[in-house]
């Protein structure tokens, strides 16, 4: 089975179309500010494709971009301009920064009720808690629990494998599948013999970066195959951490790249911009009762 995180996505925004239509009806205009500082290509492709989306559903999607050599104090200045800014629901600075720039002292800095990202220590508290609260979580996690629950793979007892650690993708990712009543293996570089741990993976998550890491013999026959990476081959295709073409002979589903966790990473960025919206309005009219 393939999972079409494109086609997932596409039904997705058309409920959020409607959503954000009903709730500018009723005076609430959803809105997110990106941050992007610096020219890393990658980077200006994301923030462009998330202003797309945004636009295309109706959310009101303010880009700032500020040169390379901006400084820590310039952006958070920046930073709390959109904190005071009731108007602003959800506020997101692209990663990577520049290296004068403390990445921890910016998500730190931004207000815990606009960090549409979840990166914040009290929202990935919340997350590593299994807290009941409403909070946001990392988007691409986020979305890859969206594309599971939608193709009817259930977490719960089965033993999920992570390939990368990284706070964005795969420490909330473990996390999330905990929640759900995963059995959860991180790995990352520094593990010794990764196909003895990926060859036991229920389920699989790869975020490493590393073009084609995970080959047809690393996976358990039947297993749910995730891939995360986004990744150049030798000819310059966009390709994944894992040997598709092999691979999806061997997996019970599998994620294409491009067309699979990439779509859905943004539409969980919108649908946590709507709920932030919804949130501070709901506070906005507790404080004028
Ligand atoms: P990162 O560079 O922050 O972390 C990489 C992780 O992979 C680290 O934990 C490292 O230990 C591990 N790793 C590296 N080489 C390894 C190896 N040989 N064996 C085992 N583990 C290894 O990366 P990240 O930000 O988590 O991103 C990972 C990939 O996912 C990248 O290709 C990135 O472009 C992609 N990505 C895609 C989306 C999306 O929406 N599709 C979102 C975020 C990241």
């Amino acid at each position: 089975m393939i999972i079409d995180g494109k086609k997932l996505s596409n039904q997705l925004d058309n409920s959020m179309k409607a959503e954000v239509a009903a709730l500018r009806e009723s005076g609430i205009e959803p809105k997110l500010v990106v941050i992007i500082v610096g020219n890393d290509p990658a980077s200006q492709i994301y923030v462009r494709n998330k202003h797309h989306k945004a636009i295309k559903l109706g959310i009101t999607s303010i880009i700032e971009r500020r040169p390379q050599d901006f400084t820590q104090p310039e952006l958070l200045t920046l930073i709390d301009q959109y904190n005071r800014d009731e108007s602003v629901h959800g506020i997101l600075v692209q990663l990577p920064l520049p290296k004068q720039i403390d990445e921890s002292a910016i998500i730190r800095a931004i207000a815990i009720e606009k960090d549409v990202d979840g990166f914040s220590p009290e929202n990935v508290g919340k997350l590593f808690n299994n807290s009941h609260d409403h909070y946001p979580v990392s988007c691409t996690p986020k979305g890859i629990m969206t594309m599971l629950a939608h193709y009817n793979i259930d977490p719960e007892g089965q033993h999920a494998v992570i390939v990368g650690d990284s706070n964005i993708v795969g420490r909330p990712m473990g996390a999330l599948l905990l929640n759900a009543g995963a059995t959860v293996t991180y790995t990352h570089i520094l593990t010794k013999d990764l196909s003895s741990y990926t060859r036991t993976a229920d389920i699989l998550i790869v975020a490493t970066g590393v073009a084609h890491l995970i080959k047809a013999a690393d996976i358990k026959p039947g297993a749910t195959v995730i891939d995360v990476g986004m990744d150049r081959d030798e000819n310059g295709k966009l390709v994944g951490d894992v040997d598709y073409d092999h691979a999806k002979d061997v997996a019970g589903a599998i994620t294409p790249v491009p067309g699979g966790v990439g779509p859905m990473t943004i539409t969980s960025l919108m649908q946590q911009t709507l709920e932030l919206a919804k949130v501070a309005n709901n506070r906005t009219l507790e404080t004028v009762k």
